[in-house]
């Protein structure tokens, strides 16, 4: 043993992997095709890769890993969500779900092994963030749904487990791998990423001018009760969120979308409709009301269905385009992070 740690290949854009493997001495049109062998035909093994020379490749399999995360769990809902447990190469264990819509699959993935954000109503973040995921550890989890499921994924929402924002360099990575031609070529606009609301990063995210839709976690029009709901608000309360959502909007020309995860008896008031407007007003934003899904160990419960949509037509009359978020799998513990804490749980 050399004690050397082996470089993981999926982990590379296609620039860096182009400069390893000329690195290596080897011709350069070899790593667009190991690109392709990676994240467009998902193999998980160097021997797959069949129009490489055999000692090219022995040196790779000497030096380099490919992610490849195996399935621990497997959940199927009765409207077609999956939801899997996925365990990496550590051992660590992060959730990936899989929800049909008309408009094609779309694949939710996590971003970090637990979340640092510290949300109240959130099973990601009960036991705090373990570590961050690497690029090729997220593109993964698509690849394994897209292979499990023997369909073609078209859209992403960064929305799983982890705060994407707080693993900056790594999910700009992903996002180059997953819409890069020579991988699965998933248009920025199929992509959703949420925050809980880091204003620098924010910034940082703007100045990439990418076509995703950005959605921000906002819950709360008053920062009494947003501080109340997730301690992010007290560094960035709503005076410096909403003008960096604004700044995003005019940099990047993209329409912001809000969610707003509705508490009874917390943020799901007429009053609360009003100054959620006033708080938006002129943006022109899209606002997704989501009845809380109640966690273990949370003292919330979730607004009923009559006040849910008594809050969006408060919306609607106000000028705030608001729709309710369809819930799929329900019946499969489907809020972030349940699943991975059942599994701890049960081991411990
Ligand atoms: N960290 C990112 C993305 C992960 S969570 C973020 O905060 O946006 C995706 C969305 O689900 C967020 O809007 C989050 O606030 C919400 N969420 C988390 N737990 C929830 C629960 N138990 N019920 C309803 N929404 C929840």
């Amino acid at each position: 043993m050399d004690g050397k740690a082996k470089i993981c290949l999926s982990d590379l854009t296609l620039e860096r992997l182009t400069a390893y493997i000329v690195g290596l001495g080897q011709p350069k049109f070899r790593a667009r095709q190991i690109f392709k062998w990676l994240h467009q035909k998902l193999v998980t093994d160097f021997s797959q890769m069949t129009d490489q020379p055999r000692a090219f490749l022995e040196a790779l399999q000497a030096q380099c890993t490919i992610a490849a995360p195996t399935i621990r769990r497997r959940q199927q809902s009765r409207d077609g969500t999956v939801k899997y447990l996925l365990q990496l190469a550590d051992g660590n264990c992060i959730e990936t779900v899989l929800m049909r819509y008309k408009y094609g699959n779309t694949v939710c993935v996590s971003t970090q092994v637990g979340c640092a954000m510290g949300c109240r109503f959130c099973a990601s973040t009960q036991a705090g963030r373990v570590r961050d995921l690497t690029p090729g550890e997220i593109a993964a989890e698509i690849y394994a749904a897209q292979k499990d499921s023997g369909e073609r994924v078209s859209h992403i929402v960064l929305m799983g487990i982890g705060e994407p924002l707080h693993n900056f360099d790594n999910v700009m990575d992903f996002l180059e791998i997953i819409s890069c031609p020579e991988g699965l070529n998933i248009g920025m606009r199929n992509i959703s990423l949420s925050t809980c609301g880091l204003v620098p990063k924010i910034d940082a995210l703007a100045q990439k001018h990418l076509q995703l839709t950005l959605s921000v976690s906002l819950h709360a029009p008053d920062n009494a009760t947003r501080s109340g709901m997730m301690p992010v608000n007290d560094a960035y309360p709503l005076e410096e969120l909403i003008p960096a959502c604004r700044r995003y909007q005019k940099e990047t020309g993209r329409r912001i979308s809000f969610e707003y995860s509705m508490v009874r008896g917390v943020n799901d008031s007429s009053a609360m409709a009003q100054k959620l407007a006033h708080l938006i007003e002129g943006m022109g934003a899209h606002v997704n009301l989501i009845p809380i899904n109640p966690v273990d160990g949370s003292p919330y419960s979730a607004t009923d269905e009559a006040n849910v949509r008594r809050f969006q037509h408060e919306l609607e009359r106000l000028g705030v385009n608001a729709t309710v978020r369809r819930r799929l799998g329900t019946d499969i513990s489907a809020a972030c992070g349940q699943l991975r804490r059942e599994d701890a749980q049960a081991a411990t």
